[in-house]
């Protein structure tokens, strides 16, 4: 799985501004490579509770989560483990003070994996829903 390069500094811009609450959203990708974030409405500041309201959105095909934790420590917690577990096969965190060296990326064990980024080029797409 490789991330492009935009869609990560949109991730890591978000997460800064939405800092000192946290930033959730799922993973979408195309072939093998994330190429956006669907923001979940509703994001409260407890870790917790924003990655529970990540996981109930229905129907929206997803390759694995995002979530900020402005404190810096980007370690999983219990509850990200518990629910890395059930969706998704990557799971990035993204720490204070959320530049290229403050993220990292977990499978759906926990395990640190290596996310290559990289440059994709953006076309026009209007047809994202369809087909589904
Ligand atoms: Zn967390």
């Amino acid at each position: 799985m490789k991330i492009a390069r935009e869609t990560l500094q949109f991730i890591l811009e978000v997460c800064k501004s939405s800092a000192p609450l946290e930033f959730a959203g799922m993973l979408s990708a195309r072939g093998d490579i994330i190429t956006e974030v669907v923001v979940v409405p509703g994001t409260e500041s407890s870790d917790e509770s924003a990655v529970m309201e990540l996981f109930m959105l229905p129907n929206i095909h997803t390759v694995g989560s995002v979530h900020s934790h402005p404190s810096g420590n980007i370690t999983p917690s219990g509850a990200d483990l518990e629910l890395f577990s059930k969706k998704g096969i990557v799971h990035i965190i993204a720490g204070a003070p959320f530049d290229s060296g403050s993220w990292k990326c977990y499978d759906k064990d926990g395990v640190q994996v290596k996310l290559e980024v990289v440059d994709y080029e953006f076309k026009e797409e209007n047809d994202f829903e369809s087909g589904e």
